[in-house]
């Protein structure tokens, strides 16, 4: 049986204050602080983490949206303990496409941790 995972929203907008690492659980990972959430974590083991580590230390002082993954026969197996998988900025300035330099809410695309964005489909063209 393939295991499937479902995202779960763990903070849906909270101001990141820090990106530290840690242990949690006798584990080494990324300890991530909000301004009103308990912290999250990511064990370093992952194999995006340190990807994860960079685009979390570019958000600092950003709000964010935090996702976590559950296995889909155990809900609430990571999310339920602070762990997290990904976390998105909700009020950072993407500017305007690298590509085409239009501004819109369809910039999705980033190369650079966040600092420009494109369309998908400019990167990706058809
Ligand atoms: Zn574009």
């Amino acid at each position: 049986m393939v295991k499937t995972l479902t995202e779960v929203e763990v903070i849906n907008s909270d101001t990141l204050t820090g990106v530290f690492e840690d242990t949690y659980n006798g584990v080494a990972c990324i300890k991530l602080t909000f301004e009103q959430n308990e912290p999250k974590y990511m064990d370093c083991r992952r194999k995006e983490f340190k990807e994860k580590y960079v685009i979390a230390q570019n958000l600092v002082g950003e709000v964010v949206k935090v996702f976590a993954w559950d296995p889909d026969n155990e809900p609430g197996k990571w999310s339920s303990r602070n762990w997290f998988a990904d976390l998105f900025p909700i009020t950072i300035k993407k500017k305007s496409c690298k590509v085409c330099g239009i501004s819109d809410n369809l910039l999705t695309y980033s190369d650079d941790f966040g600092k420009s964005w494109m369309h998908y489909s400019c990167k990706f063209p058809k």
